[in-house]
């Protein structure tokens, strides 16, 4: 494995220069400072620690750009667009799901994310009239040709709503009973590697019974694994639960359940101030996706209020809409300034906004994927982005304003290299396999026909 010089690096203390990381085994062995590269080193400009993508269903790389057309009614929202997302998964199989989750996880290290929390649904293809692990299978083939790390997160949909006890149509293809899913999930267990553990989750509040819930809770709670879960993304959710539970969902969950660091919850979109305060205060990480919640009108999570009372965030690129970590922290900061008229929002503990939201989400995203310690440091795997330190970009800036300059400026990303458990995955910006993967996906496309 290649040894890395860097002139400058990102370490868990802060950056330093002149840095020397040894890799031995997928690990970064040793960091030295201010000292000389090695003949055989690969030298770098800047080297910053990979982001962990907290939220992805890969499959749904296939619809980007697909469901911008007004519909004639005009009431397009993101029950509607869930129908057009059901008619895709009702159209793959394991070859398809395979491609596409191939192209979006390459997409995904040439834009800076190392790692990935894929929360899987997607259990069935369309004509199978049982499970089996196919669709996994699909999923980890993916992972493994892209050379993402990844936390599998299978996820448990067994109803169709709060009122609607059997899933309807392509929810089908979602649908296990909580003892074929917990089954699933053993096995999955199986296949843990250097490169991939596995954690649990359930869809949502509506999709799952709060019986098999506690089931759920129980596995991630013995077996001490990340526990995933959507939670209030749209208003109509709250109001369901409302119906169903006499209590708004967040106010609802941290009632019934010892909600603590082991959780992930997805959006948390609408909350009161109460529940917001309250979420906070439990250390889970709430993974927000601000670019598939602004595509699909979700709302405007209360940010500010959250990070008030010491919250901690991750990002993710959930539908894929967009695949730029940098991009969605900059709409993090700027959907809070849109919204309150203001600028340098996203400052509790770092006057500058890009360095804050950067640690925060490597933090986060560390713990939704229980991929700790965040940062780099002697001992962790050797996940490494590496940016061009003479990119017009980045060019001239400072310490303090170099992440800054990452998530508001440029248009293009500076990514040289990115390293993933010692291994070179992007080379000069590109995907390693880029032409096969692109190939696939081109042909994956074709088989699935018209999906506007
Ligand atoms: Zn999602």
């Amino acid at each position: 494995m290649t040894d890395v010089f860097a002139r400058k690096a990102l370490l868990r203390k802060g950056w330093a220069d002149d840095v020397r990381f040894g890799i031995r085994a997928g690990q970064i062995d040793s960091i030295a400072q201010n000292v000389s590269p090695h003949s055989e080193d690969f030298v770098a400009g800047i080297v910053i620690p990979g982001l962990c993508n907290a939220h992805s269903h890969a499959f749904q790389r296939a619809l980007a750009g697909r469901t911008e057309q007004r519909s004639p009614a005009g009431e397009d929202n993101f029950w509607t667009w869930r129908e057009r997302m059901y008619e895709l998964a009702g159209k793959l199989d394991a070859k398809s799901l395979s491609a596409i989750a191939s192209q979006a996880y390459s997409e995904m290290l040439q834009s800076g994310y190392t790692s990935v929390a894929e929360f899987h649904y997607l259990h069935r293809h369309s004509g199978a009239d049982h499970s089996d692990d196919e669709m996994f299978n699909a999923i980890r083939e993916a992972a493994s040709q892209s050379g993402i790390r990844m936390t599998y997160v299978p996820v448990l949909y067994e109803r169709g709503g709060f009122d609607q006890p059997q899933p309807e149509g392509h929810q089908k293809l979602f649908a296990l009973d909580i003892d074929s899913f917990l089954a699933h999930h053993a096995r999955a267990i199986e296949h843990q590697s250097d490169r991939m553990n596995v954690g649990i989750g359930a869809h949502s509040l509506r999709a799952v019974s709060g019986e098999s819930l506690r089931k759920i809770v129980a596995v991630a709670q013995a077996e001490n694994i990340p526990m995933h879960l959507h939670i209030a993304e749209q208003l109509r959710e709250v109001e369901q639960c409302m119906a169903a539970n006499g209590r708004r969902p967040v106010r609802w969950l941290l009632e019934n359940y010892d909600v603590d660091e082991r959780w992930c919850l997805v959006h948390a979109t609408h909350m009161d101030a109460e529940e917001t305060e309250s979420l906070a205060k439990t250390g889970a990480v709430v993974c927000l996706c601000p670019s598939t919640e602004a595509n699909l009108g979700d709302g405007l999570f209360p940010l500010q209020s959250f990070l008030a009372h010491d919250g901690r965030i991750a990002i993710g690129s959930d539908s894929h809409v967009s695949i730029n970590p940098f991009e969605e922290l900059r709409w993090l900061e700027y959907g809070q300034r849109i919204a309150s008229q203001s600028r340098n929002v996203t400052s509790t503990r770092d006057s500058h906004v890009g360095r804050e939201l950067f640690s925060r989400v490597l933090e986060g995203g560390a713990q939704a994927g229980v991929t700790k310690p965040a940062g780099l440091s002697p001992g962790v795997s050797a996940d490494l982005v590496v940016l061009y330190d003479d990119d017009p970009m980045l060019v001239s800036h400072d310490d303090s304003s170099l992440l800054d300059a990452l998530v508001f400026s440029g248009y293009r990303l500076p990514i040289e290299r990115v390293m993933v458990h010692g291994d070179w995955r992007v080379v000069d910006g590109d995907h390693v396999k880029q032409k096969q993967t692109r190939a696939q996906f081109a042909a994956a496309l074709e088989t699935l026909g018209d999906l506007s």
